[in-house]
């Protein structure tokens, strides 16, 4: 394997980095079949590098959308996943139950906000949003006896999801609202807290929240939003003191409180979950990406033993909700390995580091012309720039430089794998800089 293009003399073929049957026939994520951006083809992965077909490596920046977080190929989680296979692969979670599944909630309770009771698998970040707003409709109308309070609250900038109802809390403008339009369900969005994560706190911030509240808790079931860091919807960082007010609004207006720990969960911003930076704990909470350790398509949604009961008290008298795929073993099986991971080493001073070496490497960035902001927390290093980045042609230079970046909109950022050796994170830092300073002014 030739692990170092620059010096191998050697061109990489198109053919072979680029297949033309995939172009004509797969969707890639949010791709048009007409002018399709280029897909490069992948043979294999280990620890934080990407093999691509032409056997140049790169330095993985994305933990393919968060969730690598131990990076490839480890051998614990590989040998998780080869002693559950040889087991049991699957089997239904109705009326069955197994090791994994128990050993898995029993860890993840440990690690949750201490509110946390119940549990419920699901198959996907999206669907674990689903699940949290069904749990969340069916026990505030349990607790309410109003078929009224049914809608939700957001903030705007959020991203929770691709499945319609996590579509309908995303942002408005930069979401999929766009494109949808009256299909999808109307929620209330009130503007992003703007006060920034270690800056000062702005009481103004709160009150579009308490307006809302105060004119529409009546029909509203819950808020849902992103603790501390908003992903997706715009790398936003914001100040913890919203968390602690937007508690204390929902317990005075009967409104549930749904933390969409998906991107946050699993230590990438310091912490083991994001909620423990405002010490304040949410109603229903979900959890996804990292779970598995980016080996299998896995969440959770984590409840209080309030809401759970409330949901069995009311009309259906059970959650109404059990995917085929629910609680399957393996996933469970490499989550446990993964978790046992990440508690065999301290991953606050893991993250802390990370975080140190991406300030001191991407503050160069915020003198350059092109950029509007630079900010890092844990494992999250963010340029955010002036003009929406071309992915394409920002893509290619990264691929030439070794490094594997996916920018979107106007945000270029790296969330890493956390067994990424310090000087590839410097050399991943140094890259975003340089490109940056290529970008159009
Ligand atoms: N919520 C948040 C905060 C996310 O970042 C994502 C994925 N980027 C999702 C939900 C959806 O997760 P999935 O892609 O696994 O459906």
């Amino acid at each position: 394997m030739n692990t170092d293009y620059e010096n191998s003399g050697a061109l990489p073929s198109e053919d072979v980095l680029f297949d033309s049957w995939d172009r004509e026939h797969l969707w890639h994520p949010y791709t048009s079949t007409i002018d399709p951006l280029p897909t490069y083809k992948v043979t294999s992965t280990h620890d934080n590098r990407l093999v691509l077909a032409d056997g140049r490596e790169l330095i993985d920046g994305m933990s393919s959308w968060w969730c690598a977080c131990h990076g490839y190929n480890h051998p614990a989680l590989n040998a998780a996943a080869k002693e559950q296979l040889d087991k049991m692969s699957h089997v239904m979670f109705g009326g069955i139950t197994h090791q994994p599944a128990i050993d898995l909630g029993k860890m993840l309770l440990e690690m949750a906000p201490p509110s946390m009771h119940n549990i419920f698998y699901a198959d996907s970040g999206s669907v674990s949003v689903e699940v949290a707003m069904k749990m969340a409709v069916q026990a505030a109308i349990s607790r309410s006896g109003s078929h009224n309070k049914t809608n939700f609250l957001t903030i705007r900038s959020g991203y929770h999801g691709d499945t319609w109802n996590a579509m309908s809390v995303c942002d408005p403008v930069t979401g999929m609202h766009g494109a949808f339009g009256p299909a999808l369900p109307v929620r209330y969005f009130v503007a992003q807290p703007r006060s920034r994560f270690g800056g000062e706190w702005n009481e103004a911030d709160i009150a579009p929240m308490e307006q809302c509240l105060k004119e529409h808790h009546q029909e509203i079931a819950a808020v849902i939003l992103e603790p501390i860091v908003q992903g997706a919807g715009g790398m936003w960082f914001y100040h913890p003191e919203y968390l602690r007010r937007l508690r204390n609004l929902c317990d005075q207006y009967g409104v549930y409180l749904i933390f969409d720990e998906i991107a946050t969960g699993f230590w990438r911003t310091g912490k083991c979950f994001a909620w423990e930076h405002a010490g304040v704990q949410p109603d229903i909470m979900c959890i996804g990406k990292g779970l598995t350790g980016g080996y299998l398509t896995m969440a959770a949604v984590m409840t209080t033993k309030d809401v759970a009961d409330t949901i069995s008290r009311g009309e259906a008298g059970v959650m109404m909700h059990g995917p085929t795929f629910m609680g399957n073993p393996l996933a469970c099986a490499i989550a446990l390995a993964s978790l046992k991971l990440m508690r065999g080493q301290d991953m606050a001073a893991v993250v802390a580091k990370m975080e140190a070496v991406m300030r001191r490497e991407l503050a160069p960035a915020a003198r350059l012309p092109q950029v509007e902001d630079v900010r890092v927390l844990g494992s999250i290093g963010v340029v955010e720039v002036k003009k929406p980045v071309d992915v394409g042609a920002f893509q290619k230079r990264c691929v030439e430089e070794g490094v594997w970046i996916r920018p979107f909109g106007r945000n270029v950022y790296v969330m890493p794998p956390y067994v990424t050796p310090e000087a590839d994170l410097v050399r991943l830092c140094r890259t975003m800089v340089i490109l940056v300073e290529e970008l159009p002014q």
